[in-house]
């Protein structure tokens, strides 16, 4: 597509770019918790132009640089908007070509823009690209120092498509590691996909970064980020990027209803974070299971005796992942009485709750006596039978 600077300048002056956004999920729970801001060149006949058919030459004349700051304006416009409505606002990523490394007072403006609309500073994530990342690191890691000694959060933009050095990692102070759609490709068949995928996750979590796993196109993709502890996903299977009025009406679904609930006026959230605390602290380990599908979430498990499995999966390969820990005279005992089967029985013979104590090698090569007790909860929305595991250490 021939495009010339004359008519770039004109569509940025008759805004005929417009800003899409895409939104971001928590990969466990589903739930909406940011989105990246996309332009889209959207002419006055209504044809949409993408990203690919202006970025490159935008980049090659510097205009991307107006361009910038034109989607910035738009997105803290739009965070402005939804406040005043009192609706949901959640973190909005915009893309910051690495120009801008070069640009005078980049802050300045930044801090300009977000003032303006009174736009909170940790709302906005910019995002900039791997391959910023290879050139001078010195300026680099000033810029990104900056940008976050101000308040804003930074994301890396497309980890792993390019040269992605590791030492970035090392030196750089940011937030979320976006993971390129090249590392997505199939359904993780071929075990090398996987293991780099989960290696690549595991190493951000280690650094306490957060996740955000792009292009994210099939419900297999989403189970298998799911199990490597991917924080969020971004891709076609939950959402494409739209225009303002949709993603308008999406955060407005989202917004529960108030409730008269006394807990609710007095922040339950915080009376929930206290209380599961107080859990965590009686119970290192606290997993919910779905037992009819085969499925489990761990809600905590730092403090346990072993730290060695996946925050979710699926439960048979919890327990035969679980049974290679236990002491050998308790191995047995253990499967037969966590087998799902068995599990199910016991619940339609009319018990509560199964509870058993074993020992269990810890990560130290301890073994510590672990007292397991499984309550069986009914979702009075379906049919499925659910357990909650609660383990606590007896030495
Ligand atoms: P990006 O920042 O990596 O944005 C993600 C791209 O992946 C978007 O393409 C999005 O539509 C696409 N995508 C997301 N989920 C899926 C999926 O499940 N399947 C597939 N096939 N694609 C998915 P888009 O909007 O065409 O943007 C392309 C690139 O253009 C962006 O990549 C970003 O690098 C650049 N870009 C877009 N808007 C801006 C901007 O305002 N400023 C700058 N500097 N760059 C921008
Ligand atoms: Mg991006
Ligand atoms: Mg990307």
């Amino acid at each position: 597509m021939e495009i010339r600077l004359s008519e770039v300048s004109t569509a940025l002056e008759s805004r005929e770019f417009k800003v899409y956004f895409q939104p971001q999920y928590d990969a466990i729970s589903s739930q909406m918790k940011g989105a990246e801001a996309l332009a889209r060149w959207v002419k006055n006949d209504g044809t949409v132009i993408l990203p690919k058919d202006f970025i490159p030459f935008m980049e090659e004349t510097g205009s991307i640089i107006d361009l910038d700051w034109y989607i910035l304006d738009e997105v803290c416009r739009f965070v402005k908007e939804q406040k005043e409505s009192g609706l949901k606002i959640v973190p909005i990523s915009v893309n910051f070509s690495r120009i801008h490394l070069q640009e005078e007072d980049f802050i300045g403006r930044m801090n300009a823009i977000t003032d303006f609309y009174e736009v909170a500073h940790d709302t906005i994530v910019v995002e900039i690209t791997e391959t910023t990342f290879v050139e001078d690191t010195e300026s680099v890691k000033a810029f990104c120092e900056r940008v976050r000694d101000n308040g804003y959060k930074i994301a890396i933009d497309d980890f792993g498509s390019g040269f992605s050095s590791l030492s970035f990692l090392k030196e750089m102070s940011i937030d979320i590691l976006k993971i390129d759609r090249s590392l997505l490709k199939g359904n993780f068949e071929d075990d090398k996909e996987r293991i780099v995928l989960e290696t690549i996750i595991m190493l951000a979590n280690r650094l306490k970064l957060c996740t955000v796993a792009e292009g994210v196109e099939t419900k297999e993709q989403l189970g298998f980020l799911r199990t490597c502890d991917c924080t969020e996903i971004q891709g076609f299977l939950f959402a494409k990027p739209m225009p303002v009025p949709d993603f308008v009406s999406l955060c407005a679904e989202e917004t529960p209803a108030p409730e008269e609930d006394i807990l609710v006026l007095q922040n339950r959230n915080s009376a929930v974070e206290l209380l599961l605390e107080a859990v965590f602290d009686k119970f290192p380990l606290v997993i919910f299971a779905n037992l009819t599908r085969n499925s489990y979430y761990m809600m905590a498990y730092e403090n346990f005796t072993t730290t060695k499995c996946t925050a979710a999966g699926k439960f048979d390969e919890l327990i035969k992942g679980g049974a290679l820990t236990m002491h050998p005279d308790d191995k047995m005992l253990f499967e037969e009485t966590f087998r799902r089967e068995n599990q199910i029985q016991a619940y339609e013979e009319g018990q509560k709750r199964i509870s058993l104590v074993t020992r269990q090698l810890g990560d130290d090569g301890v073994y510590r006596r672990v007292e397991t007790t499984n309550y069986f909860v009914k979702n009075p929305a379906s049919e499925d039978l659910l357990i909650i595991t609660l383990c606590a250490n007896l030495d």
